[in-house]
């Protein structure tokens, strides 16, 4: 029997893109050694994307479609997508073509070979890019590796192969706002990265901006790890005994008779320690909202529509 394929396609305004990806997986399978279905999960576009997705769907049996009620960002609509696959492995890509879509028959030989994730990451060298993109990009993996406890390559990304049984276990995990990279690395199994080189994008713009992708490092790193929460017993240790040092310097002083000159010291001080209090309370803060969404168990999406329900 054939073995069945799943690609699972996020969709954020993405019209100019559709057919063009739609095409270019066909292309991959056009040499039928396995079976293969499309998933395009509608993330809440705001243009036509969902009308033409619709077209596509129409005059194909293979190709499915989820649509949400709104926005839930791509990691949400992934997994959506994983929910409804019914593959015996699934490849998520982006819709945008950045990712090469011929990459497919190597994630499938390194499946056949018993991997059971395919990973890829960016190729350091990305024409693309802009540097202080690519930056940013190192800088965020390098934090997030140092703080939170799953080793991931710099410039991983979301396009990548899982086994049945990986899309199982991960399924099965309830978390709120789940950050998919660091997940996919977390649940273990036999993992195999290869490096890619992105294409540009064809047409639609990124949907990342440097505020979002701030939010991300943040998610990153909180999702993983609590070891920001020991930086404040760190940093109050430390200060509690350099305040111990300036002991001698205040007896002496009272004993010489010396008017403490104090207002510009106190100043700061007040200064320094009201900042550093305020960023270990915002600390706390995240840690507390991630337990305030959990315990509401709100639906990780909503679907406003599909084929496959
Ligand atoms: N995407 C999504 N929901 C979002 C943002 C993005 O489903 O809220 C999809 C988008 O349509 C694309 C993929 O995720 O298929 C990657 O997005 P993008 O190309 O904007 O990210 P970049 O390649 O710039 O990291
Ligand atoms: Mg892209």
């Amino acid at each position: 029997m054939k073995k069945l394929i799943s690609i699972l396609i996020p969709v954020y305004n993405e019209e100019g893109n559709i057919p063009s990806i739609t095409k270019a997986v066909q292309e991959v399978f056009e040499d039928p050694i396995h079976d293969f279905e499309i998933i395009f999960v509608n993330d809440g576009s705001a243009d036509k994307s969902l009308s033409i997705i619709k077209q596509v769907v129409a005059t194909h049996s293979n190709i499915f479609y989820i649509s949400f009620s709104r926005n839930f960002g791509k990691d949400n609509a992934l997994l959506a997508g994983l929910k409804y696959a019914k593959g015996d492995a699934v490849i998520t890509i982006d819709a945008d073509l950045q990712h090469p879509p011929e990459m497919i028959h190597d994630m499938l030989q390194l499946w056949e070979e018993g991997n059971d994730v395919v990973y890829t990451y960016r190729e350091d060298k990305n024409e693309h890019a802009s540097n202080f993109n690519q930056f940013s990009s190192k800088m965020f993996y390098k934090v997030v590796n140092s703080l939170s406890d799953v080793e991931m390559e710099d410039g991983i990304a979301d396009y990548r192969l899982l086994d049945k049984k990986v899309v199982n276990v991960l399924n099965n995990i309830h978390e709120d706002r789940p950050f998919f990279r660091g997940l996919v690395k977390w649940v273990g199994f036999q993992q195999k990265g290869i490096p890619y080189m992105p294409n540009a994008r064809t047409t639609g713009v990124t949907k990342y901006s440097t505020k979002a992708l701030t939010r991300l490092a943040l998610q990153g790193i909180t999702s993983f790890s609590v070891k920001p929460l020991n930086i404040a017993i760190y940093l109050g240790l430390t200060f509690a005994v350099l305040s111990i040092l300036y002991i001698p310097y205040v007896v002496i002083s009272l004993y010489k008779g010396y008017a403490i000159s104090g207002w510009t010291s106190i100043i700061v001080t007040i200064a320094f320690f009201g900042g550093l209090q305020l960023m270990i309370l915002g600390i706390l803060g995240i840690y507390l909202g991630k337990l305030f969404m959990q315990s509401k168990q709100r639906p990780h999406f909503i679907i406003k529509e599909s084929n496959l329900l």
